[in-house]
């Protein structure tokens, strides 16, 4: 390829955005492979959307990254949807090519591979989830996809909770029920995978856990987490004393930005320097 001295630019609308490590993983991974990207943390507030997607076609960007308050709104502004944000009603990553709009949601399969490389297979499991927001949404429709048998949606706002087990039952093959989460509750031990899918311990409030009898968690169980900071979760802490196996969300955050990264340039994502590039950044290897 010819020279050229014009950067391809991707980046993420959010609002807050200011505390989104996003870019500087995606940064290094530009650096590492050689590649002309910049990566722009944006803040775009609720009522500017429409006009932020015209600038991106305006300034020709390669993508874009949306996080809140964008992920459901953006929809409207898209060309195609992959399979999974048409599902899930939410995109959290858009790929422009020449002005056509493709919009598409990695937070669910960035936990799967998350998860599958710690070794575990979904496939045929029961899967209790705890929250029916975005991520929940997004992961629960990305285990349908992968064959999980049962899914428990367990959530305060009984609406959201039951919209999503209805999306379950009647456009995936998976078996969707809800619970009612209106008191500490008991997680049922045929569970295989316990995921935290709230925002309750995200920091700064590390001291908190969602509300369960922890007794209920099983040695048998995998409980999974998408708080990545602290990754080091009251709630995954709290299983790790019942035996379980636990998963972080860190890995979920490094896996969507890889999937990000390769969607955009073509080229795969130098992973494990994005790992280690966010650990440094949160300050995890100097304890
Ligand atoms: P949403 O606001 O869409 O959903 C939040 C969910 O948390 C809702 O189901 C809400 O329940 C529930 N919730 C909030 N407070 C409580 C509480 N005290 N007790 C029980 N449930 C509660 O947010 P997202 O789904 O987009 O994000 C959730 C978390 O996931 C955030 O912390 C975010 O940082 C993290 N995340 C991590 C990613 C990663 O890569 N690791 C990627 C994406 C998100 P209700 O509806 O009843 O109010």
């Amino acid at each position: 390829m010819e020279k050229s001295y014009r950067a391809e630019l991707v980046g993420a609308f959010g609002c807050p955005i200011d505390e989104n490590p996003t870019g500087v993983i995606e940064e290094a991974a530009f650096a590492a492979k050689g590649l002309n990207y910049r990566y722009l943390m944006i803040k775009v507030n609720d009522g500017d959307l429409e006009a932020a997607i015209n600038g991106m076609k305006a300034f020709n960007m390669r993508g874009i990254n949306c996080t809140i308050p964008h992920k459901v709104k953006v929809v409207q502004y898209l060309d195609e949807l992959s399979e999974a944000a048409a599902l899930v009603g939410a995109v959290n990553m858009i790929v422009n090519t020449d002005g056509h709009l493709w919009g598409d949601n990695t937070d669910g399969k960035g936990y799967m591979k998350s998860v599958r490389d710690a070794g575990v297979d979904v496939a045929g499991k029961n899967v209790t989830i705890l929250g029916a927001g975005g991520a929940a949404r997004a992961i629960s429709v990305e285990c349908a996809l992968a064959g999980v048998k049962h899914i428990t949606i367990c959530n305060i706002v009984r609406e959201q909770g039951e919209e999503l087990v209805e999306l379950l039952n009647t456009r995936t093959n998976a078996k969707a029920d809800f619970v009612f989460w209106d008191k500490a509750i008991d997680i049922d031990p045929s569970t295989d995978i316990l995921s935290n899918c709230t925002s309750v311990g995200l920091y700064p409030n590390c001291d908190q856990k969602p509300n369960i009898n922890y007794d209920t968690v099983l040695p048998s169980m995998v409980v999974t987490d998408v708080i990545f900071n602290d990754p080091n979760s009251l709630f995954l802490q709290e299983a790790r004393k019942r035996g379980a196996m636990t998963i972080n969300g860190l890995g979920m955050l490094v896996n969507q930005a890889a999937l990000n990264f390769k969607l955009w340039t073509g080229v795969d994502a130098p992973v494990e320097l994005m790992v280690s590039t966010l650990r440094k950044e949160f300050g995890l290897d100097e304890e």
